[in-house]
């Protein structure tokens, strides 16, 4: 009989959430200070004949900054993180972008933080690319990407670390009250201070590519229908997956952590450029979640980024999911 020792067992548990990884490989190249050996997570499921394919980007640790969350102390939100076994001050906020094969075509659904931050992160973040390619997708093979807003984190990989378009041969879709707001920089005053700089960033990402915008509650690719969820940003999107009579959200970022906003729906995070309305926004989205027991995809859910959304007291709780079939 095989002894499972407690740390086979964490191991074992990190092995699941992360599929591809060589543990020697990434300390080689750490004591060499090249960079790491990407870190891929691929998770596929099916939702009646489509299949979808969570393609891990990453994760960022960093200490928690003053007015990380602007209408909780900095004591309380600490302390929401360190329930969830992050380290004392800490934060990690991990990245999923999701992959969708529907009626033949290859759909992404945002892009994760792109090869150029792969490079300077050694690794950390910017492995979507790295995720595709451990799932057998070629990028050049995607047709549609679909963007739910813009901030950099979700559309920086639409470029390589060259500047060159990633995905060359697919229509970039974008929500057009997000390229209205973005495009035009007489909108800086109504960005709040941690959005103001997210301009620049806009124009460098689009700049070259060619994108379609969008409308909120039409068909915006085979069986999946966008949703005005603003807020977080003013045209910040959700999408609805559909196939065989069951229904999937792609909640974008409607929460950052589901282990701390999920419980506290009122806080509002600091990335989120109107704050009541992101709250108003995503009380309505998780009713309805909720309601209808509907699974979730969350952009910055840990790993596999997906589960039902359950009330609880005055907030809810994620269910992460064991398997969808
Ligand atoms: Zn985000």
């Amino acid at each position: 009989m095989v002894e499972v020792s407690r740390r086979n067992m964490i191991a074992g548990t990190a092995a699941a959430a992360v599929a591809t990884v060589n543990p020697a490989t990434i300390s080689a190249s750490r004591a060499q200070g090249a960079v790491v050996a990407p870190m891929t997570g691929v998770y596929s499921y099916k939702l009646g004949d489509v299949e979808l394919i969570q393609v891990y980007d990453g994760s960022r640790t960093f200490p928690m900054p003053d007015g990380f969350v602007v209408n909780a102390s900095k004591e309380e939100t600490a302390k929401a993180y360190q329930a969830l076994h992050m380290p004392p001050g800490q934060l990690t906020i991990s990245f999923s972008p999701l992959v969708i094969k529907s009626a033949g075509k290859i759909i992404a659904i945002d892009t994760g933080n792109g090869l150029g931050a792969n490079a300077a992160s050694k690794g950390a973040v910017g492995n979507a690319r790295h995720s595709m390619t451990a799932a057998s997708i070629d990028p050049k093979a995607v047709d549609i990407v679909l963007i739910s807003h813009f901030h950099g984190d979700h559309i920086n990989g639409l470029k390589n670390a060259d500047g060159t378009p990633a995905y060359p041969n697919a229509q970039i879709l974008v929500p057009a009250t997000e390229w209205a707001f973005w495009t035009d920089e007489s909108n800086a005053s109504k960005a709040n201070a941690s959005n103001k700089g997210n301009f620049a960033n806009v124009k460098k990402v689009f700049d070259g590519l060619k994108p379609t915008p969008f409308e909120a509650g039409k068909e915006v690719a085979p069986g999946i229908t966008s949703m005005a969820t603003p807020g977080h940003t003013p045209g910040h999107t959700s999408f609805i997956v559909a196939s065989g009579g069951k229904s999937l959200a792609v909640q974008g970022d409607v929460t950052n952590h589901p282990g701390v906003f999920m419980p506290n729906p009122g806080w509002h995070a600091v990335f989120d450029n109107d704050g009541a309305l992101a709250e108003q926004t995503r009380r309505k989205f998780f009713d309805m979640a909720s309601a209808d027991k509907l699974p979730v995809v969350g952009y910055h859910f840990p790993f596999p980024s997906a589960g039902y959304v359950e009330k609880n007291g005055n907030g809810y709780r994620l269910v992460q999911v064991h398997a969808l079939t």
